[in-house]
């Protein structure tokens, strides 16, 4: 029998501080050259470690051979120039000197696909892999060639798609996309953006997910989750495509989030990756705060379609911080496991 509620994360852990400056967001590197290709696959090894140790059932590589969950891939891309910059709004929040598209978007060779052969080796456990979502790649970008997001978004999925198959080809049991920006476009998520993500997962038998969140607690996006009053209604304008699309899990901010749970209802049917655990605080969950998340969440999502996870990325924190987080994410997901076999 499969265990149930097998507990993830939504993918980046902190990085050790001799691989990059601990506790920033997109912190550059410590490292060169062949020290550095070593020096991200001895991190790799250390946050899968951490997150077998904790007793987390689909582990990742915890992002540790990526500086930002979204330029990573991009650098790895023809059509793009990192020289030429422009200042674009992010997700309608905050300012950033970005890239500019400058020619027909290829990707030449695998980007992630040694790295996931090289976590595939270390560990017997399910293996999840995240890329950026197609919408939120062209929010971070200046399109000086297509000149159409629809357009751009499209050659993305056709990108994401060649790398998602190599990806299942070795080895990994779910891919995930990233789309933060699914939470703010909301018109242009349902007239293309659900459709560019399925045409990323195109053809792929492994389990796909989508992350959409709140973002990293970093300013911009707790001065903007200020915003939005006291219920954040945002899911409500996505869930019912979702819901009638072929992705597999949806992973979504819950804890210490104003989203009313309810909206869940929404997905029903569909996996769905409860955040259960705070990415913008320091402060460690108690495993009876994880497991009253988890409560309230399973009255709108079958037991055997929930899986506990963190709200988003855990990058940022400190180390410390995210092995207590993890250690709390599986505790409250044995009281809840406890429970429904009682
Ligand atoms: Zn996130």
């Amino acid at each position: 029998m499969t265990k149930l509620l097998p507990t993830s994360t939504a993918g980046s852990l902190p990085k050790p501080s001799w691989l990059a400056e601990p506790e920033k967001l997109w912190s550059p590197w410590k490292l060169e050259g062949e020290e550095l290709m070593a020096g991200k696959r001895d991190a790799l090894q250390l946050a899968l470690a951490e997150q077998e140790r904790a007793g987390i059932d689909i582990v990742s590589d915890g992002e540790q051979t990526r500086q930002h969950f979204v330029t990573t891939f991009i650098e790895h891309l023809n059509g793009v120039d990192f020289q030429k910059r422009e200042t674009v709004r992010i997700r309608d929040r905050y300012d950033a000197s970005v890239p500019t598209v400058v020619g027909a978007v290829s990707r030449e060779k695998p980007v992630f696909v040694e790295d996931a052969k090289f976590l595939r080796q270390q560990t017997k456990g399910r293996i999840k892999w995240a890329l950026p979502g197609p919408m939120t790649m062209i929010d971070t970008l200046f399109d000086a060639h297509y000149r159409s997001r629809e357009k751009l978004a499209w050659e993305f999925a056709t990108i994401l798609n060649q790398e998602a198959r190599e990806l299942e080809a070795a080895g990994v049991d779910i891919i995930q996309f990233d789309e933060p920006a699914f939470n703010v476009f909301f018109d242009e998520v349902n007239d293309w953006g659900i459709a560019t993500l399925e045409r990323a997962i195109e053809g792929l038998k492994c389990e796909t997910a989508v992350h959409i969140c709140y973002g990293y607690g970093i300013k911009a996006n707790t001065d903007w989750k200020k915003t939005l009053g006291s219920e954040w209604r945002q899911y409500e304008a996505t869930f019912p495509k979702l819901q009638a699309s072929s992705i597999d899990l949806i992973s979504l901010e819950c804890h210490n989030s104003h989203v009313p749970m309810e909206l869940l209802e929404l997905v029903r049917g569909k996996k769905v990756m409860v955040g259960a655990i705070d990415v913008a605080t320091d402060t460690i969950e108690t495993p009876e705060e994880v497991a009253a998340t988890l409560r309230k969440a399973l009255q709108f999502v079958d037991a055997d379609k929930l899986c506990p996870c963190t709200n988003c990325g855990m990058a940022p924190l400190s180390r410390r911080v995210a092995r207590g987080k993890l250690q709390a994410l599986s505790a409250g997901a044995d009281i809840i496991r406890r429970e429904l076999a009682a």
